[in-house]
């Protein structure tokens, strides 16, 4: 059995149907991007035997042992930094019409949710935020892609919107995750990115941090995590129900000094992504 280590939320442990997850880049047999890394998306480097496997492994790691949990069905979609998000029936993803014969996602967008057992949504990421939202009560999840721009087009708004059309989920019983990916510590962007979120948002200008470099030119420090808890809340989610994982993708070392994530930024865009996956149990 390999170790794979993967982040799960305490407080969401409690609920016996509930499969969720954050991969790092550790405990798969992808050898491109360092040995037994656990790259988890379909990049030109990688051998697709590896990701297959890989994403096998992180089924096997998100579920029991029960053979009705591990047969639960992983769904992507083909990432494009926008606020689409997809309603999945767990019918559609198990007669394979949601992947390529090569398993490869058909939908494009950056955002699913579910009220079906038997799916686990995942949201690939490598600096991008994650954001994973659980309805305890009616039983309904989604995952959620958030880079600055999915986040300045309000996907994880968007998503409380869908789940509650679609699922009549009341966002004050959600629960939300910000997962692993790049901190304020290491995310320097341009000035539009400021100017883009002023715009949009009355608090946009508190998620930006101003740093003067040794010539005196600015630049701006955004801070991911803040600006996807602001918007859950401003979306209704009591702030005691949204957690920030807080750990940054660029920056961040495991026990023996190695990267513990995939970081587009910190690896110079040749890097492996990670899932992050959230489904309903089909065994309970
Ligand atoms: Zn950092």
């Amino acid at each position: 059995m390999t170790d794979l280590p993967l982040l799960q939320i305490p407080g969401w442990q409690q609920f016996p149907w509930l499969r969720h997850g954050f991969a790092t880049r550790v405990g798969g047999v992808s050898t491109v991007y360092g040995k037994n890394s656990l790259n988890l998306g379909w990049t030109a480097e990688d051998d697709p035997e590896a990701v297959r496997e890989n994403r096998r492994l992180l089924v096997n790691a998100t579920c029991t042992e029960d053979s009705l949990d591990r047969g639960m069905k992983l769904v992507t979609v083909r990432q494009i930094h926008s606020n689409h998000i997809h309603s999945i029936e767990a019918g559609d993803a198990f007669a394979g019409k949601l992947e390529t014969s090569e398993g490869k996602a058909v939908l494009e967008g950056d955002g699913l949710i579910t009220n079906d057992a038997g799916v686990l949504l995942a949201a690939g990421t490598a600096d991008c935020a994650p954001v994973l939202i659980v309805d305890p009560h009616l039983r309904a999840a989604g995952a959620f892609h958030a880079g600055w721009r999915g986040t300045a087009a309000r996907i994880v708004e968007r998503g409380v919107e869908k789940m509650h059309q679609q699922y009549g989920s009341r966002s004050e019983h959600l629960l939300a995750a910000v997962g692993p990916s790049i901190g304020s510590c290491c995310y320097t962007v341009g000035e539009e990115v400021r100017d883009k979120f002023e715009e949009e948002f009355s608090y946009g200008a508190e998620l930006f941090e101003i740093v003067l470099d040794a010539s005196n030119k600015r630049s701006f420090k955004l801070d991911l995590w803040k600006a996807n808890q602001q918007q859950l809340a401003a979306a209704g989610l009591r702030p005691e129900n949204i957690t920030i994982v807080g750990q940054c993708t660029a920056c961040t070392l495991d026990s023996s000094g190695e990267a513990r994530y995939f970081s587009h930024r910190a690896q110079a865009g040749r890097t492996g992504r990670m899932l992050n996956v959230v489904g309903i149990a089909r065994s309970l």
